[in-house]
């Protein structure tokens, strides 16, 4: 029996693997829970699948959910998702806490030895080398839950990545697929969380809407299976059906398909190296008849030209990509910069930063804070009057 920590329940890929794992109580036990502020949703959690503890990172909500007297230990803060991330009666840790604020939990967990399901992207594209030295050091093993990653670790299936030519990930595109120059200025935040294939949270959506989420996926990419920017490729896939690709020395393609759905991912990042029964629905090729391919086109979705710059200029340079994203994409949301203005606040931002190696999570944090702060400058510029 796999006994399991969520961090980041309440969120989409939370629920997701709330759901998975009511469908499979006999392999999986739910040890801890920890959730940002939602405890309505957390305390339905509590009662359906009775935790030890739970955490909650806002500490008044934290003080909120105590007075309900659960038969649970609650903590708060910071410190709280920390002790969750690191309980003695965890194996494996599923980081899917959104955002930046994943980084330090998901540190911990894998210093405490703890295996991890991992679909906080942000851990990785901000201090990659950390984590990776880390986890290897410490004999843990990083499980990506990220449906483009998942689907390369089962094309690699343990191959040596010296067989490989190139990995190709797949994007929808997004919604905005079709939309000329003069359009993309006006995409409203309503449109833009508008994604035809994929439901997930508010963040990422607006991120697969600027094709900057499949930036922070090569990034994230470059560090999980450990080869150069230029074996890594992007190509558009409208039907998000193949999840990713990997094309071998010898020319062999292998891509990884199913409907789209995160369980599938969430599942196989829980079971590895068994798969589970009973996951998704039956994928019906000939129903769909149509799988195409096309080219991303950077002029205008610039993020992946921005995120192989970041890349080549190594060190805390994606750090800063990934902070100043953040800063651009809530600014978007709150309607205070055109949709368009988003790349520029992030290479606007990245343009002012002094690289340096990020050796520690501290040096990582504090540059993330920088950034957000000059970014939020950049905002201030370009606004919306
Ligand atoms: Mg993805």
């Amino acid at each position: 029996m796999k006994k399991l920590s969520i961090l980041g329940s309440t969120g989409s890929i939370g629920k997701n693997t709330l759901e998975v794992i009511s469908a499979h109580r006999d392999r999986f036990k739910v040890v801890a829970l920890a959730a940002g502020n939602n405890i309505e949703m957390l305390e339905a959690q509590i009662i359906e699948f009775r935790p030890d503890v739970a955490a909650v990172f806002d500490e008044a909500a934290a003080e909120e959910l105590k007075k309900k007297n659960l038969p649970v230990e609650i903590l708060g803060g910071q410190k709280g998702m920390i002790d969750v991330a690191t309980l003695d009666s965890v194996d494996t840790v599923v980081s899917a806490i959104s955002g930046s604020a994943g980084l330090v939990p998901t540190h911990e967990a894998i210093k405490a030895g703890k295996n991890i399901a991992l679909a906080t992207k942000e851990a990785l594209v901000m201090a990659g080398k950390i984590i990776m030295a880390e986890a290897s050091e410490r004999g843990v093993s990083i499980i990506p839950v990220d449906s483009e990653h998942s689907a390369v670790f089962q094309c690699l299936d343990g191959r040596d990545i010296e067989e490989v030519e190139k990995i190709m990930l797949t994007a929808s595109g997004g919604p905005f697929l079709k939309r000329g120059p003069d359009e993309l200025k006006n995409v409203t935040p309503a449109e833009a969380l508008n994604h035809p294939n994929w439901d997930m949270g508010r963040k990422i959506t607006i991120d697969s809407a600027t094709l900057m989420n499949k930036g922070l996926e090569v990034i994230e990419a470059y560090w999980l299976f450990n080869v150069p920017v230029e074996k890594i490729g992007v190509v558009l896939h409208p039907q998000s059906i193949i999840h990713s690709m990997v094309r071998f020395i010898d020319g062999s393609v292998i891509a990884q398909m199913s409907v789209p759905d995160m369980k599938g991912p969430i599942s196989y990042a829980l079971s590895y190296p068994e798969r589970l029964g009973k996951v998704l629905p039956t994928l019906d090729l000939a129903e769909i008849r149509e799988l195409t391919f096309e080219e991303p086109d950077v002029k205008r979705f610039p993020s992946l030209a921005i995120t192989y710059d970041a890349l080549r200029a190594g060190g805390t340079m994606p750090c800063v990509l990934n902070a100043a994203n953040e800063a651009a994409v809530e600014a978007f949301l709150d309607e205070r910069i055109p949709f368009t203005d988003i790349f520029r606040v992030v290479s606007d931002t990245m343009a002012e930063h002094e690289v340096s190696d990020g050796e520690t999570i501290e040096e990582v944090i504090n540059v993330s804070e920088w950034a957000k702060e000059k970014a939020k400058e950049v905002i201030e510029a370009v606004r919306i009057h």
